[in-house]
């Protein structure tokens, strides 16, 4: 079947808009793939791309960092990937090689990355071109729709739960019922730890049950920390939830040797009692996505234990009213744009 020469993307044009332009097909250069997307999820992070006011002159960024698709096309220089392989791209799309933290093999802090849907081009699009050195194997029994959000909110609380230091048994809190804190709340569940999940309202009780969740604390009602501490302490809090106040009222529910790990971004700062951190030896320590091997980890992982996000999909001709009501927070719990198969 011969393709199309052009594709549909939508792409951000300033203050909170995405317009559908009609684009010629790219050729991926050297080291790069074609994807033909199947499906992309829509991720808080995707608002640096698509709010901030842009110059009339700036060309206009494609949005999304939860991609799942298949490649059509091969560049010079790729190799051990195939025409027709199931491909992810999550948010960090390739390291530099050359700063320092890459030379240090710590390419996830690297200085200059390729980011998704920021630096250049993401999934909200029928067509991407992606940094082969970026990709990310899909198993093809993965639901695309399904696989999408793990690449991103999923990666992000799998690898910060297994690396922050708990052990089976544990007591394991996680912050928030969205986007991340639902599928941290299964992973949490599944890596063995006794989990807490922490959300305002009575009203989520029984969905943090469902989820994994061994207690709930509504935060509306009870003191986090009091609980956290009658518990014994959280040796883990998983802080998914973008408020500061909330994140620094939980300090004191930690054990001794506990840490809040952040992986939300609050407008406002986290502030915390000295005496919360020299007495206990308790810290507070941010946590950022993973490399693609940890993101292959993460869907495996994910299919072994039969842990999904749970999604409401939409078209991409949808895309802004499916990013307006993610920003709105009423979307239940990632919404997720699928593309129309072409064949
Ligand atoms: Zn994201
Ligand atoms: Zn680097």
């Amino acid at each position: 079947m011969i393709q199309p020469a052009t594709y549909r993307a939508a792409v951000a044009v300033g203050s909170g808009k995405l317009e559908f332009a009609e684009r010629p097909v790219p050729e991926p250069r050297y080291g790069q793939v074609r994807i033909r997307v199947e499906a992309c999820g829509v991720c808080h992070s995707d608002s640096a791309t698509i709010e901030p006011e842009r110059a009339e002159s700036a060309s206009a960024l494609v949005p999304g960092h939860e991609v799942v698709g298949r490649i059509e096309a091969l560049g010079e220089g790729v190799e051990g990937w195939s025409l027709g392989q199931r491909v992810g791209v999550g948010f960090l799309a390739g390291e530099d090689r050359t700063c320092p933290s890459c030379r240090q093999g710590d390419i996830v802090n690297c200085e200059k990355p390729v980011i998704t849907g920021m630096t250049v081009d993401g999934g909200y699009a029928e067509i991407m071109i992606a940094e082969a050195r970026g990709l990310v194997r899909v198993p093809d029994d993965l639901e695309a729709a399904e696989a999408a959000p793990l690449l991103c909110a999923g990666l992000t609380t799998f690898n910060a739960l297994r690396n922050a230091g708990a052990r089976a048994g544990d007591i394991v809190a996680v912050h928030g019922l969205g986007g991340l804190g639902h599928l941290a709340v299964q992973f949490a569940n599944s890596m063995g730890f006794y989990t807490v999940a922490i959300a305002r309202g009575a009203d989520k009780a029984p969905l943090a049950r469902d989820l994994g969740a061994h207690r709930y604390i509504d935060a509306k009602a009870e003191s986090v920390a009091e609980v956290l501490h009658n518990l014994g302490g959280a040796k883990v809090i998983l802080a998914t939830a973008p408020t500061g106040l909330g994140m620094s009222e939980m300090v004191p529910g930690l054990s001794p040797r506990g840490k809040l790990v952040v992986v939300a971004i609050a407008s406002e700062p986290i502030t915390v009692n000295a005496i919360d951190l020299v007495f206990g030896g308790r810290s507070v320590v941010g946590a950022l996505t993973g490399t693609v091997a940890d993101n292959e980890q993460t869907l495996a992982f994910a299919q072994q234990r039969n842990i999904r996000p749970l999604i409401e999909t939409f078209p991409l001709e949808q895309a802004q009213s499916a990013y307006d009501r993610m920003m709105r927070g009423d979307v239940r719990f990632r919404a997720v744009l699928v593309m129309k198969p072409t064949h």
